[in-house]
């Protein structure tokens, strides 16, 4: 019928069915719900999660576009960003990896053994899509890059001639403190290693992430958005001793928010 808005809530009882608020306040949606968390048939401010992801793709491809012969997907959340890259590219797509359905999200599990260990069950290459041909391999985001590590080698040991890795989400730099279980900052792959030092860690021939203002763009220029671990920049205050961002960042601030203070 309509979005539960946020700092509401819906009480059903033998009175029927009444709306009370219990926060209020300015109002900035996750942008990561867009990236990877909802589901693709999801709305989201009378937005389509599915369309909104294949523009990720495809601004990503006019971004950064390379030769190649096939697109792949890291699936499943990553389909619709590789469909848009192959249909912007004019690129084949292809399935040339495919996921066992009998796990869960890798980047949820609490400890890097965990995460290894399924990430090795996760993913199957199709050598047939891949062998000989120079392949672009789409993912929605990068957080530790674990994964995109062994998906690379595994198109890799599966024939495939050159893997560019392209992400449809900005750099992961900075942490979630409203409740996205990310990573710690350390942890980060965007934090402590350059675009090009993450291209060389997961063996890639060539990385690109999608921009800020790229992803802004694709959700139509959603003014109330919250972007805090891809800018650093959070729609509230942080606690007491959370790392700031550069000053880059801070003067980019966009109208209506507060970065947070230098430390
Ligand atoms: S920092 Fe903001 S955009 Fe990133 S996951 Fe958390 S709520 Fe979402």
């Amino acid at each position: 019928m309509r979005d539960v808005e946020p700092g509401e809530l819906l009480v059903a009882d033998q009175d029927g069915l009444r709306s009370e608020r219990f926060a209020t306040g300015p109002r900035a949606s996750c942008l990561f719900e867009h990236v990877y968390i909802a589901r693709p048939d999801s709305l989201i401010g009378g937005q389509r999660v599915q369309q909104v992801r294949q523009a990720f793709g495809a601004l990503l491809a006019r971004q950064s576009p390379v030769p190649a012969d096939v697109v792949v997907a890291v699936p499943d959340t990553a389909r619709a960003a590789a469909l848009g890259y192959a249909q912007a590219a004019g690129i084949d797509y292809g399935e040339g990896l495919i996921r066992n359905h009998y796990l869960g999200r890798t980047f949820l599990r609490p400890t890097d053994e965990r995460r290894r260990d399924d990430v090795r069950l996760k993913l199957n290459p199709v050598p047939e899509v891949v062998r000989g041909r120079r392949v672009v391999l789409v993912d929605d985001s990068l957080v530790r890059a674990t994964s995109m590590r062994h998906a690379v080698g595994l198109l890799r040991k599966a024939g495939a001639a050159e893997v560019h890795v392209r992400i449809a989400s900005a750099t992961i730099s900075w942490p979630c403190y409203f409740g996205v279980d990310i990573s710690s900052q350390d942890e980060l792959a965007g934090h402590h290693m350059t675009t090009g030092e993450i291209a060389v860690h997961v063996g890639a021939d060539s990385l690109a992430f999608l921009s800020t203002e790229g992803m802004r763009e694709a959700v139509g220029g959603e003014p109330t958005l919250c972007m805090g671990c891809f800018t650093g920049l959070y729609p509230t205050s942080v606690p007491a001793g959370a790392p700031a961002p550069p000053a880059s960042a801070r003067t980019a601030t966009p109208p209506g928010r507060t970065p947070p203070p230098a430390r």
